[in-house]
């Protein structure tokens, strides 16, 4: 019997240096506890650094997906998400060899807080995490296979920051299946049939985090439950 289970895969904590101090791993499970979600994602720029105190400060409440989001070298945002820690660290590893070496400056762009499942601030990200990695879009899809991950495009009717404001098109021969839209502009799904589509906060505050507005159809309420249902037939 098919469940059920409402996300919200695109959240980002107090390391991206645009989000809210507050968005701490406690705050946001909490948060997505309160508003009744089943599943969710912290999906911060270029890095994943607070995604396991998420997960542990999340315990057996509220699954949590790994991921991150990619800024590739055409500015496109790319949604990456994986099974488990392992593949989301090996394959963080080969991104962090993408960095331009900016160092941030936290009066300028934010602070980029890294911390434990106990909300405590256990360091500072150093790399500027609002840059572009020199990683194309392509190579980035094909780097989140390799990990084997899904692939997700980011918010594709942004006008800044998408697949569609900065390359104008889908690549058919990349075989994405899953594309990820904002609900704040509008969008012409007639014109995307051959996709599928999750919907997402986007949240950078805790004010921002969906409730159970999105869900999609999973066989069973675990990571792979998930996982399985956002990749279709095909990763
Ligand atoms: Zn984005
Ligand atoms: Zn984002």
């Amino acid at each position: 019997m098919k469940i059920d289970a409402a996300i919200d895969l695109h959240i980002h904590s107090a390391l991206s240096p645009c989000s809210d101090d507050d968005m701490t791993p406690n705050n946001i499970v909490n948060m997505a506890l309160l508003n009744g979600l089943d599943s969710i994602a912290v999906t911060d720029h270029n890095s994943c650094d607070n995604v396991e105190a998420v997960i542990k400060a999340a315990g057996d409440r509220i699954i949590v997906i790994p991921g991150m989001e990619l800024q590739t070298l055409e500015e496109v945002h790319l949604l990456c998400y994986f099974k488990d820690l392992s593949s989301l660290y090996s394959f963080r590893d080969q991104m962090e060899k993408y960095y331009d070496g900016m160092p941030n400056n936290p009066a300028i762009f934010g602070n980029q807080l890294v911390m434990n499942e106990h909300d405590e601030i256990i360091g500072e990200k150093e790399q500027l995490l609002l840059t572009s990695l020199s990683i194309t879009f392509d190579e980035a899809v094909k780097m989140v296979r390799k990990h084997k991950g899904l692939p997700v495009p980011a918010h594709i009717n942004k006008p800044s920051y998408s697949l569609l404001s900065q390359l104008g098109f889908i690549p058919s021969y990349l075989d994405l299946t899953l594309l990820e839209f904002s609900q704040n502009y509008h969008i012409d799904f007639d014109a995307y049939q051959n996709y599928r589509f999750i919907t997402s906060s986007d949240a950078h505050f805790l004010g921002h985090i969906l409730d159970r507005k999105m869900a999609i159809s999973v066989e069973e309420l675990t990571i792979s439950g998930i996982f399985d249902s956002l990749a279709g037939s095909h990763i």
